[in-house]
């Protein structure tokens, strides 16, 4: 059995998100949907990399990402949202337009 008791505890939360790359700025408590707008990112790096044992996170706003997968050879698995079941060679061709 567990009896509980009303404590109050200092917690952390998102006030902003700056985009890593050009520094866009967005609050929390913005509306229209503009928190949506900033993305969120993190990786870990294992033995043999430069970065050993490093961890990254980072975040970007929506046109920071577009300019960055622009330079991708291939398209992110997942491109295109409504045409999802087309083929991959179909998205490749869509990204490259
Ligand atoms: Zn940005």
């Amino acid at each position: 059995m567990k009896k509980h008791k009303p404590v109050m505890k200092e917690v952390q939360v998102v006030s902003e998100w700056i985009c890593n790359k050009c520094g866009k700025s967005v609050q929390a408590d913005s509306n229209d949907f503009e928190t949506d707008l900033i993305h969120s990112f993190q990786t870990e790096f294992g033995y043999g990399s430069g970065f050993d044992m490093e961890e990254w996170s980072w975040e970007l706003c929506e046109d920071c990402l577009v300019d960055i997968v622009r330079t991708f050879q291939f398209a992110p698995d997942g491109f295109g949202g409504e045409y999802r079941t087309e083929s991959s060679e179909s998205q490749q061709q869509r990204f490259e337009e």
